[in-house]
Protein backbone atom coordinates (compact mmCIF):
# COMPACT_ATOMS: atom_id res chain seq x y z
CA UNK A 1 0.00 0.00 0.00
CA UNK A 2 0.74 3.46 -0.93
CA UNK A 3 2.18 4.91 2.55
CA UNK A 4 5.44 7.46 1.83
CA UNK A 5 5.29 11.08 0.91
CA UNK A 6 8.02 12.07 -1.11
CA UNK A 7 8.81 16.03 -0.44
CA UNK A 8 9.94 18.10 -3.12
CA UNK A 9 12.17 20.83 -1.70
CA UNK A 10 13.61 21.10 1.16
CA UNK A 11 13.80 24.52 2.00
CA UNK A 12 12.34 25.90 5.24
CA UNK A 13 9.15 24.83 4.98
CA UNK A 14 9.88 21.22 3.22
CA UNK A 15 12.35 20.52 6.53
CA UNK A 16 9.31 21.66 8.69
CA UNK A 17 7.10 19.10 6.57
CA UNK A 18 9.42 16.35 7.02
CA UNK A 19 9.66 16.26 10.55
CA UNK A 20 6.19 16.61 11.19
CA UNK A 21 4.95 13.91 9.39
CA UNK A 22 7.88 11.58 10.62
CA UNK A 23 6.34 13.05 14.28
CA UNK A 24 3.05 11.10 13.09
CA UNK A 25 5.36 8.15 12.26
CA UNK A 26 4.36 8.69 8.55
CA UNK A 27 7.43 7.64 6.27
CA UNK A 28 9.01 10.54 4.14
CA UNK A 29 11.58 10.33 0.98
CA UNK A 30 12.86 13.78 0.06
CA UNK A 31 14.55 15.49 -3.09
CA UNK A 32 16.37 18.93 -3.69
CA UNK A 33 17.80 19.64 -7.12
CA UNK A 34 20.09 21.85 -5.43
CA UNK A 35 21.25 20.09 -1.67
CA UNK A 36 22.19 16.19 -2.44
CA UNK A 37 22.75 16.44 1.59
CA UNK A 38 19.04 16.79 2.30
CA UNK A 39 17.67 14.52 -0.75
CA UNK A 40 17.34 10.59 0.27
CA UNK A 41 15.99 9.43 -3.00
CA UNK A 42 17.21 10.76 -6.99
CA UNK A 43 14.80 11.65 -9.74
CA UNK A 44 15.32 8.06 -10.96
CA UNK A 45 15.17 6.11 -8.08
CA UNK A 46 12.05 6.64 -6.76
CA UNK A 47 9.54 3.59 -5.70
CA UNK A 48 6.21 5.28 -6.90
CA UNK A 49 4.03 2.73 -6.11
CA UNK A 50 4.56 3.29 -2.41
CA UNK A 51 4.28 6.84 -2.97
CA UNK A 52 1.14 8.00 -1.35
CA UNK A 53 1.23 12.13 -2.07
CA UNK A 54 3.70 14.52 -2.93
CA UNK A 55 4.22 17.58 -0.57
CA UNK A 56 5.44 20.19 -3.62
CA UNK A 57 7.27 23.00 -1.90
CA UNK A 58 6.57 26.70 -3.00
CA UNK A 59 10.04 27.12 -4.48
CA UNK A 60 9.84 24.59 -6.86
CA UNK A 61 8.10 25.28 -10.79
CA UNK A 62 4.86 23.50 -11.31
CA UNK A 63 3.30 24.87 -14.19
CA UNK A 64 5.57 27.18 -15.79
CA UNK A 65 8.22 27.44 -17.75
CA UNK A 66 7.40 23.30 -17.23
CA UNK A 67 6.85 21.50 -14.48
CA UNK A 68 9.53 20.29 -12.23
CA UNK A 69 9.95 16.69 -13.31
CA UNK A 70 8.63 14.74 -10.18
CA UNK A 71 5.22 16.61 -10.49
CA UNK A 72 4.85 15.67 -14.20
CA UNK A 73 5.68 12.17 -13.32
CA UNK A 74 3.31 12.08 -9.71
CA UNK A 75 0.50 13.82 -12.19
CA UNK A 76 0.97 11.00 -14.96
CA UNK A 77 0.78 8.85 -12.42
CA UNK A 78 -2.28 9.95 -10.69
CA UNK A 79 -0.67 10.92 -7.41
CA UNK A 80 -1.71 13.95 -5.55
CA UNK A 81 0.34 16.94 -5.23
CA UNK A 82 0.02 18.41 -2.10
CA UNK A 83 1.70 21.64 0.46
CA UNK A 84 2.24 22.11 3.68
CA UNK A 85 -0.88 23.84 4.01
CA UNK A 86 -2.98 21.28 2.86
CA UNK A 87 -1.55 18.58 5.59
CA UNK A 88 -2.22 21.73 8.16
CA UNK A 89 -6.25 22.17 6.86
CA UNK A 90 -6.37 18.01 7.04
CA UNK A 91 -4.93 18.10 11.10
CA UNK A 92 -7.07 20.60 11.85
CA UNK A 93 -10.37 20.67 10.27
CA UNK A 94 -11.89 22.25 13.23
CA UNK A 95 -9.39 25.10 13.58
CA UNK A 96 -10.71 28.61 11.69
CA UNK A 97 -8.42 29.73 8.47
CA UNK A 98 -7.62 33.43 7.06
CA UNK A 99 -5.62 33.27 4.01
CA UNK A 100 -4.00 37.02 2.56
CA UNK A 101 -2.92 37.68 -0.66
CA UNK A 102 -2.03 40.48 -3.24
CA UNK A 103 1.10 41.54 -4.56
CA UNK A 104 2.63 43.55 -1.89
CA UNK A 105 1.61 44.02 1.81
CA UNK A 106 0.91 40.41 2.42
CA UNK A 107 3.55 40.33 5.61
CA UNK A 108 2.14 43.24 6.69
CA UNK A 109 -1.65 42.14 6.69
CA UNK A 110 -0.90 38.97 7.72
CA UNK A 111 0.73 40.18 11.05
CA UNK A 112 -1.35 43.30 12.01
CA UNK A 113 -4.96 40.76 11.46
CA UNK A 114 -2.29 38.48 14.00
CA UNK A 115 -1.73 41.50 16.25
CA UNK A 116 -5.97 41.91 16.13
CA UNK A 117 -6.87 38.88 17.04
CA UNK A 118 -4.21 38.44 20.10
CA UNK A 119 -4.70 41.92 21.31
CA UNK A 120 -8.72 40.97 21.53
CA UNK A 121 -8.02 37.91 23.18
CA UNK A 122 -8.88 35.66 20.30
CA UNK A 123 -5.88 32.79 20.26
CA UNK A 124 -4.41 32.40 16.94
CA UNK A 125 -0.91 31.58 14.95
CA UNK A 126 0.50 33.29 12.19
CA UNK A 127 2.23 31.64 9.42
CA UNK A 128 3.00 30.30 5.73
CA UNK A 129 4.87 33.08 3.13
CA UNK A 130 5.37 35.45 5.97
CA UNK A 131 8.65 33.35 6.86
CA UNK A 132 7.33 30.83 9.25
CA UNK A 133 6.38 26.96 7.67
CA UNK A 134 3.01 26.14 8.37
CA UNK A 135 3.32 23.10 9.70
CA UNK A 136 5.76 24.41 12.58
CA UNK A 137 2.88 25.73 13.64
CA UNK A 138 0.96 25.18 16.98
CA UNK A 139 -2.36 22.67 16.82
CA UNK A 140 -5.14 24.73 17.03
CA UNK A 141 -8.61 23.99 18.12
CA UNK A 142 -12.40 25.11 17.13
CA UNK A 143 -12.65 28.74 16.87
CA UNK A 144 -8.93 29.16 17.05
CA UNK A 145 -7.35 31.01 13.98
CA UNK A 146 -4.47 29.87 11.64
CA UNK A 147 -3.65 33.67 9.50
CA UNK A 148 -2.06 32.37 6.79
CA UNK A 149 0.34 34.60 4.52
CA UNK A 150 -0.51 32.80 0.69
CA UNK A 151 2.23 33.53 -1.81
CA UNK A 152 1.41 33.10 -5.78
CA UNK A 153 3.43 29.96 -5.87
CA UNK A 154 1.41 28.23 -2.58
CA UNK A 155 -1.80 29.42 -4.72
CA UNK A 156 -0.41 27.28 -7.45
CA UNK A 157 0.35 24.08 -6.40
CA UNK A 158 -2.46 23.68 -3.19
CA UNK A 159 -5.30 21.40 -3.87
CA UNK A 160 -8.21 24.22 -3.06
CA UNK A 161 -7.95 25.56 0.17
CA UNK A 162 -11.05 25.52 2.84
CA UNK A 163 -11.02 29.43 4.18
CA UNK A 164 -12.95 30.88 6.45
CA UNK A 165 -11.57 34.74 5.11
CA UNK A 166 -9.89 35.54 2.06
CA UNK A 167 -7.96 38.64 1.90
CA UNK A 168 -6.80 40.28 -1.68
CA UNK A 169 -4.97 43.12 -1.36
CA UNK A 170 -3.74 44.29 -4.48
CA UNK A 171 -2.19 43.06 -7.96
CA UNK A 172 0.74 44.54 -10.06
CA UNK A 173 2.89 42.54 -12.20
CA UNK A 174 5.49 40.39 -10.26
CA UNK A 175 7.19 36.94 -10.12
CA UNK A 176 5.79 36.56 -13.94
CA UNK A 177 9.64 34.82 -14.83
CA UNK A 178 7.65 32.18 -12.64
CA UNK A 179 3.88 32.41 -14.05
CA UNK A 180 4.98 33.24 -17.77
CA UNK A 181 2.10 35.95 -17.92
CA UNK A 182 0.27 38.61 -16.01
CA UNK A 183 -2.83 36.15 -16.85
CA UNK A 184 -1.34 33.20 -15.04
CA UNK A 185 -0.26 35.39 -12.23
CA UNK A 186 -3.65 36.84 -11.31
CA UNK A 187 -5.29 33.22 -12.26
CA UNK A 188 -3.25 31.32 -9.39
CA UNK A 189 -3.89 34.09 -6.74
CA UNK A 190 -7.40 33.74 -7.86
CA UNK A 191 -7.35 30.32 -6.59
CA UNK A 192 -7.73 31.44 -2.76
CA UNK A 193 -11.56 32.80 -3.11
CA UNK A 194 -12.93 29.23 -4.69
CA UNK A 195 -13.47 27.65 -1.64
CA UNK A 196 -13.35 30.49 0.49
CA UNK A 197 -17.05 31.27 2.95
CA UNK A 198 -15.83 34.55 2.63
CA UNK A 199 -14.15 37.00 0.60
CA UNK A 200 -12.50 40.75 1.01
CA UNK A 201 -10.98 42.33 -1.72
CA UNK A 202 -9.50 45.81 -2.15
CA UNK A 203 -10.70 48.13 -5.04
CA UNK A 204 -7.70 49.72 -5.61
CA UNK A 205 -6.55 48.50 -8.55
CA UNK A 206 -7.78 47.75 -12.05
CA UNK A 207 -7.31 43.94 -11.86
CA UNK A 208 -7.99 43.71 -8.54
CA UNK A 209 -11.78 45.53 -9.26
CA UNK A 210 -11.75 42.90 -12.06
CA UNK A 211 -11.38 39.93 -9.76
CA UNK A 212 -14.14 41.44 -7.89
CA UNK A 213 -16.47 41.59 -10.38
CA UNK A 214 -15.69 37.81 -11.16
CA UNK A 215 -16.78 36.77 -7.98
CA UNK A 216 -19.71 38.86 -7.54
CA UNK A 217 -20.96 37.59 -11.05
CA UNK A 218 -20.84 33.97 -9.84
CA UNK A 219 -22.53 34.69 -6.61
CA UNK A 220 -20.27 35.38 -4.23
CA UNK A 221 -20.54 38.19 -0.74
CA UNK A 222 -17.87 40.06 -1.27
CA UNK A 223 -16.84 42.50 1.01
CA UNK A 224 -15.24 45.52 -0.91
CA UNK A 225 -12.48 47.47 1.02
CA UNK A 226 -10.91 50.48 -0.65
CA UNK A 227 -8.47 53.98 -0.15
CA UNK A 228 -9.33 55.05 -3.02
CA UNK A 229 -13.29 55.04 -3.39
CA UNK A 230 -15.87 55.22 -1.14
CA UNK A 231 -17.18 51.40 -0.43
CA UNK A 232 -18.11 49.22 2.13
CA UNK A 233 -15.01 49.88 4.59
CA UNK A 234 -12.66 52.35 3.44
CA UNK A 235 -10.02 55.10 4.68
CA UNK A 236 -10.61 58.67 2.89
CA UNK A 237 -7.96 60.82 4.42
CA UNK A 238 -7.08 59.06 6.75
CA UNK A 239 -9.99 58.50 8.51
CA UNK A 240 -10.95 54.79 8.47
CA UNK A 241 -15.13 54.30 7.81
CA UNK A 242 -17.10 51.14 8.24
CA UNK A 243 -20.47 51.49 6.43
CA UNK A 244 -20.02 55.21 6.46
CA UNK A 245 -19.21 55.41 10.09
CA UNK A 246 -15.92 56.89 11.40
CA UNK A 247 -14.22 54.24 12.82
CA UNK A 248 -10.76 55.90 13.55
CA UNK A 249 -7.88 58.37 12.29
CA UNK A 250 -5.47 56.25 10.54
CA UNK A 251 -3.36 59.30 10.52
CA UNK A 252 -2.01 59.29 14.13
CA UNK A 253 -0.90 55.72 13.79
CA UNK A 254 2.38 55.71 13.20
CA UNK A 255 2.91 51.93 12.08
CA UNK A 256 0.14 52.72 9.41
CA UNK A 257 1.02 55.36 7.73
CA UNK A 258 0.89 55.84 3.93
CA UNK A 259 -1.77 55.19 1.72
CA UNK A 260 -0.34 51.28 0.91
CA UNK A 261 -0.70 50.76 4.70
CA UNK A 262 -4.45 51.96 4.78
CA UNK A 263 -5.37 49.73 2.28
CA UNK A 264 -3.45 46.88 4.93
CA UNK A 265 -5.56 48.03 7.86
CA UNK A 266 -9.01 47.86 5.97
CA UNK A 267 -8.06 44.72 4.74
CA UNK A 268 -7.17 43.61 8.18
CA UNK A 269 -10.52 45.26 9.48
CA UNK A 270 -12.76 43.49 7.16
CA UNK A 271 -11.37 40.17 7.82
CA UNK A 272 -11.27 40.13 11.65
CA UNK A 273 -15.10 41.81 11.82
CA UNK A 274 -15.64 38.67 9.52
CA UNK A 275 -13.89 36.80 12.42
CA UNK A 276 -16.23 38.50 14.72
CA UNK A 277 -14.11 41.18 16.55
CA UNK A 278 -16.06 44.36 17.73
CA UNK A 279 -14.81 47.32 15.53
CA UNK A 280 -13.67 48.78 18.94
CA UNK A 281 -11.45 46.48 19.70
CA UNK A 282 -9.87 46.56 16.12
CA UNK A 283 -9.37 50.31 16.54
CA UNK A 284 -7.62 49.99 19.57
CA UNK A 285 -5.60 46.98 18.45
CA UNK A 286 -4.73 49.31 15.32
CA UNK A 287 -2.51 51.66 18.03
CA UNK A 288 -0.75 49.00 19.46
CA UNK A 289 0.84 47.92 15.83
CA UNK A 290 4.57 47.90 15.99
CA UNK A 291 4.71 47.48 11.91
CA UNK A 292 7.41 44.78 10.56
CA UNK A 293 11.10 45.28 10.31
CA UNK A 294 12.11 45.97 6.46
CA UNK A 295 9.25 47.78 5.12
CA UNK A 296 9.95 51.43 5.81
CA UNK A 297 11.49 51.00 9.19
CA UNK A 298 13.23 53.61 10.37
CA UNK A 299 16.64 52.93 11.24
CA UNK A 300 18.47 55.98 12.60
CA UNK A 301 18.20 59.36 12.29
CA UNK A 302 20.96 62.01 12.36
CA UNK A 303 20.46 65.99 12.46
CA UNK A 304 17.78 66.24 9.51
CA UNK A 305 18.31 62.77 7.98
CA UNK A 306 15.99 60.06 8.45
CA UNK A 307 17.49 56.78 7.27
CA UNK A 308 14.57 54.59 6.03
CA UNK A 309 15.53 50.53 5.69
CA UNK A 310 12.85 49.36 3.19
CA UNK A 311 14.80 46.32 2.12
CA UNK A 312 11.16 44.68 1.57
CA UNK A 313 10.50 46.69 -1.36
CA UNK A 314 11.48 43.88 -3.99
CA UNK A 315 9.67 45.60 -7.25
CA UNK A 316 8.68 49.37 -8.20
CA UNK A 317 5.26 49.15 -6.91
CA UNK A 318 5.88 48.78 -3.49
CA UNK A 319 9.00 51.70 -3.63
CA UNK A 320 5.84 53.80 -5.13
CA UNK A 321 4.54 53.65 -1.63
CA UNK A 322 8.04 54.91 0.09
CA UNK A 323 7.95 57.52 -2.79
CA UNK A 324 4.66 58.83 -1.45
CA UNK A 325 5.58 58.57 2.05
CA UNK A 326 8.06 60.43 1.87
CA UNK A 327 6.98 63.29 -0.93
CA UNK A 328 7.67 66.38 1.47
CA UNK A 329 11.39 65.50 1.92
CA UNK A 330 14.17 65.75 0.16
CA UNK A 331 14.73 61.73 -1.27
CA UNK A 332 17.66 60.09 -1.57
CA UNK A 333 17.09 57.09 -2.70
CA UNK A 334 19.44 53.36 -2.82
CA UNK A 335 18.31 51.68 -5.40
CA UNK A 336 19.32 48.45 -7.16
CA UNK A 337 20.32 44.64 -6.51
CA UNK A 338 18.53 41.86 -8.89
CA UNK A 339 15.81 43.66 -11.18
CA UNK A 340 12.37 42.42 -12.02
CA UNK A 341 10.84 42.46 -15.35
CA UNK A 342 9.60 45.75 -15.21
CA UNK A 343 12.73 47.16 -13.53
CA UNK A 344 12.30 50.89 -12.77
CA UNK A 345 9.98 52.40 -15.32
CA UNK A 346 7.09 52.09 -13.06
CA UNK A 347 8.34 54.91 -11.02
CA UNK A 348 9.44 57.43 -14.12
CA UNK A 349 6.68 60.03 -12.91
CA UNK A 350 8.28 60.05 -9.73
CA UNK A 351 11.75 60.66 -10.83
CA UNK A 352 11.64 64.82 -10.87
CA UNK A 353 10.81 64.13 -6.97
CA UNK A 354 14.36 62.25 -6.25
CA UNK A 355 16.90 64.63 -5.43
CA UNK A 356 19.81 61.75 -6.31
CA UNK A 357 19.26 57.81 -6.68
CA UNK A 358 22.80 55.58 -5.75
CA UNK A 359 22.83 52.39 -7.42
CA UNK A 360 24.03 49.08 -6.80
CA UNK A 361 24.02 45.35 -7.39
CA UNK A 362 23.58 43.96 -11.30
CA UNK A 363 20.99 46.33 -11.91
CA UNK A 364 23.00 49.60 -11.70
CA UNK A 365 23.93 50.05 -15.64
CA UNK A 366 20.35 49.18 -16.86
CA UNK A 367 18.50 51.67 -13.86
CA UNK A 368 20.73 54.25 -15.33
CA UNK A 369 20.07 53.73 -18.71
CA UNK A 370 16.51 53.73 -17.99
CA UNK A 371 17.09 57.63 -15.79
CA UNK A 372 18.17 58.86 -19.13
CA UNK A 373 19.10 62.19 -17.57
CA UNK A 374 15.86 62.96 -15.52
CA UNK A 375 17.37 61.90 -12.29
CA UNK A 376 20.81 62.52 -11.12
CA UNK A 377 22.62 59.10 -9.94
CA UNK A 378 25.92 57.77 -9.01
CA UNK A 379 26.76 54.28 -9.82
CA UNK A 380 28.04 53.40 -6.40
CA UNK A 381 28.18 49.68 -6.87
CA UNK A 382 27.36 47.94 -3.06
CA UNK A 383 25.11 49.06 -0.39
CA UNK A 384 27.81 49.93 1.92
CA UNK A 385 29.07 52.61 -0.33
CA UNK A 386 25.80 53.96 -1.51
CA UNK A 387 25.01 54.87 1.91
CA UNK A 388 28.31 56.65 2.40
CA UNK A 389 28.09 58.81 -0.60
CA UNK A 390 24.17 59.60 0.07
CA UNK A 391 25.18 60.70 3.42
CA UNK A 392 28.64 62.40 2.43
CA UNK A 393 26.01 64.60 -0.26
CA UNK A 394 23.66 65.72 1.95
CA UNK A 395 26.36 66.93 4.51
CA UNK A 396 27.66 68.76 1.66
CA UNK A 397 24.62 70.71 1.11
CA UNK A 398 24.48 71.67 4.16
CA UNK A 399 20.87 72.81 4.27
CA UNK A 400 17.91 72.03 7.38
CA UNK A 401 15.93 70.54 5.23
CA UNK A 402 14.17 66.83 6.34
CA UNK A 403 16.05 64.39 4.07
CA UNK A 404 15.49 60.47 3.78
CA UNK A 405 17.70 57.96 2.92
CA UNK A 406 15.78 55.68 1.43
CA UNK A 407 16.78 51.70 0.65
CA UNK A 408 13.87 51.08 -1.18
CA UNK A 409 15.79 48.93 -4.04
CA UNK A 410 12.43 47.53 -6.12
CA UNK A 411 14.79 44.68 -6.97
CA UNK A 412 15.11 40.98 -5.55
CA UNK A 413 18.49 40.99 -3.13
CA UNK A 414 19.74 37.80 -3.94
CA UNK A 415 22.71 38.94 -6.55
CA UNK A 416 24.71 40.53 -3.11
CA UNK A 417 22.72 39.34 -0.15
CA UNK A 418 21.05 35.47 1.21
CA UNK A 419 17.59 37.89 1.59
CA UNK A 420 15.53 40.77 1.61
CA UNK A 421 16.07 40.60 5.31
CA UNK A 422 19.98 40.27 5.17
CA UNK A 423 20.00 43.43 3.09
CA UNK A 424 17.99 45.01 5.58
CA UNK A 425 20.15 44.18 8.35
CA UNK A 426 23.15 44.75 6.94
CA UNK A 427 21.94 48.42 5.92
CA UNK A 428 20.65 48.85 9.18
CA UNK A 429 24.15 47.99 10.92
CA UNK A 430 25.85 50.34 8.32
CA UNK A 431 23.72 52.95 9.57
CA UNK A 432 24.09 52.53 13.14
CA UNK A 433 27.82 52.60 12.44
CA UNK A 434 27.84 55.88 10.11
CA UNK A 435 26.05 57.79 12.80
CA UNK A 436 28.00 56.40 15.60
CA UNK A 437 30.80 57.50 13.80
CA UNK A 438 29.79 61.32 13.40
CA UNK A 439 28.86 61.46 17.12
P1 LIG B 1 4.57 41.24 0.97
O1 LIG B 1 4.56 40.25 2.09
O2 LIG B 1 3.36 41.12 0.09
O3 LIG B 1 5.83 41.30 0.20
P2 LIG B 1 5.06 43.37 2.92
O4 LIG B 1 4.03 43.69 3.94
O5 LIG B 1 6.22 42.56 3.34
O6 LIG B 1 4.36 42.67 1.67
O7 LIG B 1 5.58 44.72 2.26
C1 LIG B 1 6.47 44.66 1.13
C2 LIG B 1 6.79 46.02 0.59
O8 LIG B 1 5.61 46.57 0.04
C3 LIG B 1 7.30 47.06 1.58
O9 LIG B 1 8.20 47.87 0.89
C4 LIG B 1 6.06 47.81 1.98
O10 LIG B 1 6.34 49.14 2.40
C5 LIG B 1 5.25 47.79 0.70
N1 LIG B 1 3.82 47.65 0.95
C6 LIG B 1 3.22 47.25 2.10
N2 LIG B 1 1.88 47.22 1.93
C7 LIG B 1 1.64 47.57 0.65
C8 LIG B 1 0.44 47.71 -0.13
N3 LIG B 1 -0.76 47.49 0.37
N4 LIG B 1 0.60 48.11 -1.42
C9 LIG B 1 1.82 48.34 -1.95
N5 LIG B 1 2.96 48.24 -1.27
C10 LIG B 1 2.88 47.86 0.02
Amino acid sequence: MANTYLILGMGKSGQAAAKWLQARGTKVLTLDDHSPTKSTVTLNNIPWNDIAAVIQSPGVPYTFPAPHPITAMAQARNIPILTDINLLQQAHPKARFVGITGTNGKSTTTALIGHILSHSGHPCSVGGNIGVPVLSLPPLKENETYVLELSSFQLEVSALLNLDVAGWLNITPDHLDRHGSLENYIAEKKKIFLKAHNAVINLDDEFSLQVCQYFKNKGKVVVGVSCTQQTDIYVERGIFYDNQNAVIDLSLIESLQGLHNYQNAATAYAVCKLLNVPAADIAEAFKTFSGLAHRQEIVGRFKNITFVNDSKATNAEATIHAFNRYANQAIYWIAGGRPKSQGIHPLKDFFSNIRHVFLIGEAQNDFAKTLDGSMPYTLSGNLDKALTDAFEMILKNATDQPAVILLSPACASYDQFQSFEHRGDVFRTLVTQLIESYI
